[in-house]
C-alpha cells in the first residue's frame, strides 16, 4: 500500500509537459500545475485540496478555474475522476491500474495493487466493450480500527 504522505519525485515539468501535447492539449500553467499535483501526491485530492495547494504559487489562481481545468484533463483520459459514495469527488492522476480503499470513517483513500486472479467476467462473449475499470473497496482503515478499539465510546 502507498502511503498517503509519499511525495512522487519523478515529476518533471518535461514530462507533464509532453504529456498534454500527447493527449492533444495546450500546456498552459493552470494545467501544467493542477496536473504536476495531481501526479505529484498520492491522497486522491478534492478540487478544494488541489486550489488550497496551488494557491501559494498562484495567487491569481480561482477554484473555477480548477474545476474547469480537472474536468478538461479528465475527459483528456489523464486523470481519474472517483466515484466515491458519500464523499466529494476526488481525483487522481495515477493512471496504472490500481484499486481503492475508502475509509468510511475518516474518508482517506488508499492506493491497492491491482490483482484480480481468473475471476473476471468474459466481457468478449457478453458482448461489452471495457473502457476503464475501477474497483472501490470500503471499511475501516487501520488507524481507524485502532482508534475505535482504544476508545471505544469515543465516536
Ligand atoms: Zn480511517
Ligand atoms: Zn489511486
Amino acid at each position: 500500500m502507498i502511503s498517503q504522505t509519499a511525495k512522487n519525485k519523478n515529476v518533471t515539468l518535461k514530462k507533464l509537459r509532453s504529456r498534454l501535447l500527447a493527449a492533444g492539449l495546450r500546456p498552459s500553467v493552470q494545467r501544467l500545475a493542477v496536473l504536476g499535483d495531481l501526479c505529484e501526491h498520492y491522497d486522491h485530492p478534492t478540487a478544494d485540496t488541489i486550489h488550497s495547494r496551488l494557491l501559494p504559487q498562484m495567487p491569481t489562481l480561482s477554484k473555477t478555474t480548477v474545476y474547469n481545468t480537472l474536468r478538461v484533463l479528465c475527459e483528456a483520459g489523464l486523470v481519474r475522476s472517483l466515484n466515491i459514495a458519500h464523499a466529494c469527488q476526488r481525483f487522481d492522476g495515477h493512471l496504472d491500474s490500481h484499486d481503492h480503499f475508502i475509509c468510511s470513517h475518516c474518508g482517506h483513500v488508499y492506493d491497492l495493487p491491482h490483482e484480480r486472479g481468473n475471476r473476471l467476467p468474459d466481457f468478449g462473449s457478453l458482448g461489452l466493450h471495457v473502457e476503464r475499470e475501477e474497483i472501490s473497496y470500503y471499511g475501516l482503515c487501520r488507524n481507524c480500527q485502532k482508534q475505535e478499539r482504544d476508545n471505544p465510546e469515543g465516536r
